[in-house]
């Protein structure tokens, strides 16, 4: 499968990894919207929130676990946003499962 998260999963592209265990990456964003932008993904290919709740994946929680694990490493206690993209509408660009964890900054209320 042609999958560029895959391919940073199996170390076949290089990235800014800043957390890694059995069923968990983390890495920064190469394209950062806020000074701390980092993707979260299950190592599985996952494609997407949905696939994640209709096959009841058990790594919700973990992932849950790391983002905010990390969000304390690079203290974030004034708050931070998680973001997932599905489909078309929200812009999902690679289809493996992300969440985007932002901070460093004050977010607008809007979208
Ligand atoms: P999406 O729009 O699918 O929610 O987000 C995909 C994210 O992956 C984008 O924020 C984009 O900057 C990031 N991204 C795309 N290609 C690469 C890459 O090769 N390396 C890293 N570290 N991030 C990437
Ligand atoms: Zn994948």
């Amino acid at each position: 499968m042609d999958c560029l998260f895959c391919k940073i999963v199996n170390k076949e592209i290089p990235a800014d990894v800043v957390y890694e265990d059995k069923e968990v990456i983390a890495f920064k964003d190469i394209n950062p919207q806020a000074p701390i932008h980092i993707l979260v993904i299950p190592k599985e290919h996952i494609f997407s929130l949905d696939e994640l709740v209709k096959k009841s994946h058990k790594v919700t929680s973990h992932i849950f676990d790391v983002i905010y694990k990390l969000a304390d490493e690079y203290k974030l206690e004034r708050g931070f946003r998680v973001i997932t993209n599905y489909g078309e509408d929200a812009g999902q660009t690679v289809k493996h499962l992300h969440f985007h964890l932002l901070g460093g900054k004050h977010f607008s209320e809007s979208f």
